[in-house]
């Protein structure tokens, strides 16, 4: 059962963030304007000073002065409050590498100025089961990431380990094996949360880069049980989803090839795949959605035209040098308002985790209500029947001191026993074989009793822990203080709407502007008329002006677009020709058909695959091994199975190389010698090696026409026995030029 509700837009705000110091001090200009009144942002062009600035407007807007928990109260506060009624809720951050999605989503943890939306969710759910009246709850988290299309568990022990998607009829895509935490408090939810932000650091060598280039998404799901009208417990389960993007700065791929090429295309797969869905459910048009493309499209499926409630925060920067990314950001969420979603309230989903937990409480009570009761019986028995065993039991015992008369129970019994034991030993009338016999019985009865009550205890222990971790309300509603601070959200909460509810009027006031003008038409003078009409075409003008800029520059962007899919295809439509060339060439024909055959795509990994081998072609059963090779590499016969056990001989044991012997080979190779060397190839080969300084340059017979050769000391005086007089000595090596020819 779900109420539905009438479909309502993604809503959709931007937040600009203040100059950094860096920016400041290579004195940066300011190019964007936010006016937060309207719900308007003003990008001016950087190179073109005359220009109209770019207007865009959202639901609503946030500047460099803007505080975090205004942010909460406004925006987010309703989405988190429909995820408490049973709703989906997804806030995405969107927007270029440094320009506050972190600090949205998460802000400064232990600063309660600067926490952002998700420590401020987990007080906010909290606060509100703590509240609550006649209802039980149940709250897990969970926590992923997406980096280069594979999706890693943030929350488990093997951070090695990539999980996948799958789907169900019934609830839609879901993460396999994801691991959720149940937590109690908000204290323990920032514990879980912190814990996968160590070990989304943990995998990165450059935190910086690694978290530009994947998804953060932390799940919360509330799960909520209260009795409805019909008498019967109802559970509405809310799952919220809070996601840090990754950067959506353009990525190079130029020059990039093969495996970094690869990545490259990888990276922003799943943001330019988010980009591509919410085009085609803005255009209207097109039938197909592309969620397949990507793990996030599939993963969110249902917060982009889905069944969830949806807030984009588009985050830019203010800079100059920004504006390129801040007016293609701003562009990319202008977009995303017109996506149109149909939230409902989830009511008795199969796969909620409280109504497993109720079921498997009762479960566990009712058994141990069963061995109360079977103790219960066996008592009474013992009352009616054997009265004069020294047992002293009150009379007066009722149902509902059951639990303090367990414990009684226990003590009875093994008094009794003890009581019984004792009596066997001093029972000097009994032989000392049924002696023995009656203590190992009474002793074996102890040991039974332990067992049954520990048995007993560990049930009531689980009940009690399972008990813990349903959250119920209503414990300190009185607490004066709560109500205070109640009071104060509720203020706040109340000027947060008016406060949209002016934006939104100014608005249509704007808009409306633009319509009187036109529908005046009654002019008192031709001077009027043309006052007017001029005024309009003017006002019009600039409006044409304005869009045909719009229209210029989106079209550069296609184009630069395009040629960057031109690029990619050209460098992939490369490497399959390569990998073509390769089989062609090398791989048998024979084989290739042989593989091809095999070959199958799997639309629930998304990857291919190869069938098992089979024996018959249509026939899909595996090839099974004779019996005489289980175990071994290839089949053998019973006398050579036996001959490899107990003989030596080498011929039995070729199954396995590490079985042989090292069989070593003799040498064919000898040491290492010096050779002899002449002495008087010794001493040529020293000179040759000496140093250029040592040489004695003896440049006496060159004679140059450009003029006189400097003389020096060491050409005109030669010593070395080297450096004979004649020029043409073979001894100077040539390519220095040393000596003349
Ligand atoms: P992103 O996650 O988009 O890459 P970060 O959230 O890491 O960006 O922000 C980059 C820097 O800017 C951080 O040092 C952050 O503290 C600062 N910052 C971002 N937004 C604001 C804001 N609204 N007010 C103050 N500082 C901000
Ligand atoms: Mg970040």
């Amino acid at each position: 059962m779900s109420k539905t509700k009438s479909s309502e837009t993604v809503k959709v705000v931007v937040r600009c963030r203040p100059m950094n110091d860096k920016e400041k001090a290579s004195k940066f200009e300011l190019m964007v304007s936010v006016d937060v009144k309207l719900g308007q942002i003003m990008v001016r062009n950087p190179r073109e000073a005359s220009e109209h600035p770019k207007v865009f407007t959202f639901d609503s807007v946030y500047d460099s002065n803007s505080k975090q928990i205004d942010l909460y109260d406004e925006t987010f506060r309703p989405l988190v409050d429909s995820v408490l009624l049973g709703f989906n809720g997804t806030i995405f951050a969107y927007g270029q590498t440094g320009t506050g999605k972190t600090y949205t989503m998460e802000g400064v943890r232990n600063d309660p100025e600067r926490r952002g939306v998700i420590p401020n969710s987990f007080e906010h759910i909290f606060t509100h089961i703590s509240r609550s009246q006649n209802q039980q709850y149940l709250v897990r988290a969970s926590y992923l990431e997406i980096y280069q299309e594979e999706i890693r568990d943030l929350l488990s022990k093997d951070q090695s380990h990539r999980l996948e998607l799958r789907e169900r009829p019934d609830t839609g895509v879901y993460v396999k094996d994801l691991s959720s935490f149940v937590t109690k408090s908000a204290r323990e939810i920032e514990h879980v949360m912190n814990v996968g932000n160590q070990n989304r650091s943990v995998g990165a060598t450059n935190m910086n880069e690694h978290s530009s280039r994947s998804h953060a998404i932390f799940v919360i799901t509330v799960e909520c049980s209260e009795l409805g009208l019909d008498g019967e417990n109802h559970i509405r389960v809310g799952k919220l989803n809070l996601v840090d993007l990754a950067g959506s700065e353009r990525q190079t791929k130029t020059g990039a090839q093969g495996e970094r090429l690869k990545e490259a295309t990888k990276i922003n797969l799943s943001l330019s795949a988010l980009g591509n869905v919410i085009s085609a459910l803005v255009d209207g048009r097109s039938s197909h959605i592309p969620y397949r493309d990507s793990k996030l499209t599939r993963l969110l499926q249902d917060s982009l035209g889905g069944n969830a409630r949806t807030v984009m925060v588009a985050n830019i920067g203010p800079a100059s040098y920004n504006v390129e990314e801040t007016l293609t950001t701003l562009r990319y969420a202008n977009r995303a308002k017109n996506i149109k979603n149909k939230p409902h309230i989830n009511e008795d989903p199969k796969d909620a985790l409280l109504r497993e937990f109720q079921e498997e409480i009762a479960r566990l009570k009712e058994q141990l209500e069963k061995r109360v009761g079977k103790k219960k019986k066996r008592r009474q028995r013992r009352r009616g029947g054997e009265g004069s065993d020294g047992e002293d039991l009150e009379d007066g015992e009722t149902e509902d001191d059951e639990e303090e008369g367990s414990g009684d129970y226990w003590r009875e019994q093994q008094e009794k026993l003890e009581r019984e034991k004792k009596a066997v030993l001093e029972d000097h009338s009994l032989v000392a074989e049924e002696k023995d016999r009656l203590l190992r019985e009474k002793e074996r009865k102890m040991e039974d009793l332990k067992k049954e009550r520990e048995v007993g205890e560990m049930l009531a222990a689980k009940v009690k822990a399972m008990e813990s971790k349903l959250l119920v309300g209503g414990k300190n509603i009185v607490d004066h203080t709560n109500e205070q601070q109640r009071m104060l959200e509720l203020r706040r909460q109340e000027i947060a709407e008016q406060k949209r509810r002016e934006r939104e009027m100014q608005q249509q006031m704007e808009s409306r502007d633009e319509e009187t003008l036109e529908l005046k038409e009654t002019y008192s003078s031709l001077q009027q008329e043309v006052d007017i009409k001029t005024k309009k075409l003017k006002k019009l003008f600039s409006k044409l002006q304005a869009v045909k800029a719009e229209i210029q520059d989106i079209q550069e962007e296609h184009i630069k677009e395009r040629q960057e899919h031109e690029q990619t295809q050209n460098e992939l439509t490369r490497e399959l020709k390569l990998k073509h060339l390769i089989i062609e060439n090398f791989i048998p024909l024979e084989e290739k058909n042989k593989i091809l055959n095999r070959a199958f795509f799997d639309d629930e990994e998304e990857c291919w695959k190869m069938k098992a081998i089979t024996r018959i072609e249509d026939d899909h059963q595996m090839m099974s091994r004779p019996p005489s090779a289980v175990g071994y590499r290839r089949p053998l016969s019973h006398h050579a199975h036996i001959a490899m056990r107990m003989k030596p001989d080498m011929r039995y044991k070729a199954e396995n190389i590490l079985l042989l012997d090292m069989d070593l080979p003799s040498r064919t190779t000898k040491e290492y010698q010096e050779p002899v060397i002449a002495p008087k190839v010794a001493a040529a080969l020293e000179d040759a090696l000496r140093d250029e300084d040592e040489i004695q340059v003896d440049a006496s017979g060159f004679h140059s026409s450009s003029g006189p050769t400097p003389t020096s000391k060491k050409s005109s005086t030669p010593t070395s026995p080297f450096s004979p007089c004649s020029p043409a000595s073979p001894l100077y090596p040539q390519s220095r030029g040393l000596v003349p020819k």
